[in-house]
């Protein structure tokens, strides 16, 4: 596969306008660190009352298949970026001459969990055992090749463990009706621990990464990230970090690009990945001397790129899912706590209300 070169396009001078595809919390945070450096955010999404229309300087509520609400924001916006990976491809065309970073073939391949296994073990990566299920005779010969334990999950729209169905055993499959889905079965991957490789990739093609996170999730969703990760991560995250950079340079990728990973007995096995700033990157606003949000603000305005590393000996990084965010005054009682709490109105039970980051002198604080 050849790598794309990267563009040497002008930097985007602070004043500017960011175009935002996204209302969610990503999207907030990156507008707070696009405002650090002086630009305007102008967010796009199909609600009206987005938390991160809450801190941008304007905001256009259209679906993401309305071509004359893109171009008119397009026309707006100096450059636009997504903090939310399932904005529907075709339509994005009416962005015309406004340069959209991270490169929609990005996009394309990230919405689709088997296009984006295919495209990883190409470049040298290896996923799960997975096959394409379309129908009931797939997954028969699915379950026969790669057997259970498994897991089926949709091709698209899946997220935060959203869209899978667990496969202990065959009488698991037997119970389930496929409905004409488009999906894919995975092998159960017997791992360690799971991790994220986190990147930046400037305009100029420079890579930086961030320490790896071991990422600890419930019931799908992420809970804690921790760095530094255990040692059974941190064997791993060379193999994983020459991996991510060969997607990177592939796509022709700026900004912010993460992988996932699990650390098994034989090495690192992809899961997959977001073209975009990471829920397992947020210990970094705090934690790094540059943000995950900052580096890619900087990257898609093709300024120079932040130091990445990490400023104390270990951090971690706790979600408030659901009525945890309740707790937020008492977390606020210990003054070590860094509180993010995304002005989300709804507490529903699995939504990510905010986050709470430690700074720690040793890796049990
Ligand atoms: P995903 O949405 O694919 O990231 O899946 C959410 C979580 O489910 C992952 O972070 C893992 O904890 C678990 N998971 C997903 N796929 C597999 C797999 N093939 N084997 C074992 N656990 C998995």
């Amino acid at each position: 596969m050849t790598s794309v070169s990267p563009s040497t396009a002008d930097p985007i001078t602070p004043g500017s306008t960011i175009g935002i595809l996204g209302g969610g919390q990503l999207g907030r945070m990156l507008a707070m660190a696009a405002a650090q450096l002086g630009y305007c955010c102008h967010v796009y999404a199909p609600d009206g009352d987005t938390v991160a229309a809450d801190v941008a300087a304007d905001a256009t509520c259209a679906p993401y298949d309305d071509t004359d609400a893109l171009a008119a924001f397009a026309a707006a916006c100096s450059v636009v970026t997504y903090e939310f990976e399932n904005v529907p491809v075709a339509p994005l065309a009416a962005l015309g001459e406004t340069p959209l970073r991270a490169p929609v073939r990005a996009l394309e391949i990230a919405q689709d969990r088997l296009a984006e296994k295919r495209f990883v073990e190409q470049l040298g990566g290896t996923p799960a055992p997975f096959m394409q299920v379309g129908d009931e005779a797939e997954f028969t010969a699915a379950l026969e090749a790669i057997g259970t334990p498994g897991i089926l999950k949709t091709r698209r729209d899946g997220y935060d463990g959203k869209g899978q169905w667990r496969i202990m055993s065959p009488r698991d499959a037997e119970d389930l009706t496929l409905s004409g889905k488009q999906l894919i079965y995975e092998g159960f991957v017997d791992f360690t621990a799971e991790f994220s490789v986190i990147l930046v990739r400037g305009l100029d093609g420079e890579i930086r990464f961030w320490d790896s996170a071991q990422n600890d999730h419930s019931s799908g969703i992420l809970a804690r990230s921790s760095v530094p990760a255990g040692p059974a991560v941190a064997a791993q995250v060379s193999a994983a970090r020459e991996l991510s950079a060969k997607v990177a340079e592939a796509l022709g990728y700026v900004g912010v690009l993460t992988l996932e990973f699990f650390a098994t007995a034989s090495g690192p096995v992809f899961n997959e990945m977001a073209p975009r700033v990471h829920n397992s990157g947020h210990w970094t606003i705090e934690g790094a001397r540059t943000s995950q949000f900052e580096n890619h603000i900087r990257a898609i305005c093709g300024l120079p790129l932040g130091l990445t590393d990490t400023i104390v000996p270990a951090v971690r990084m706790d979600n408030l899912i659901g009525d945890r965010a309740n707790d937020w005054l008492s977390l606020l009682g210990d003054p070590a706590n860094h509180l993010h709490l995304y002005g989300k109105a709804e507490i529903n039970p699995g939504r990510k209300m905010g986050h709470v980051t430690r700074l720690l002198t040793d890796g049990h604080g």
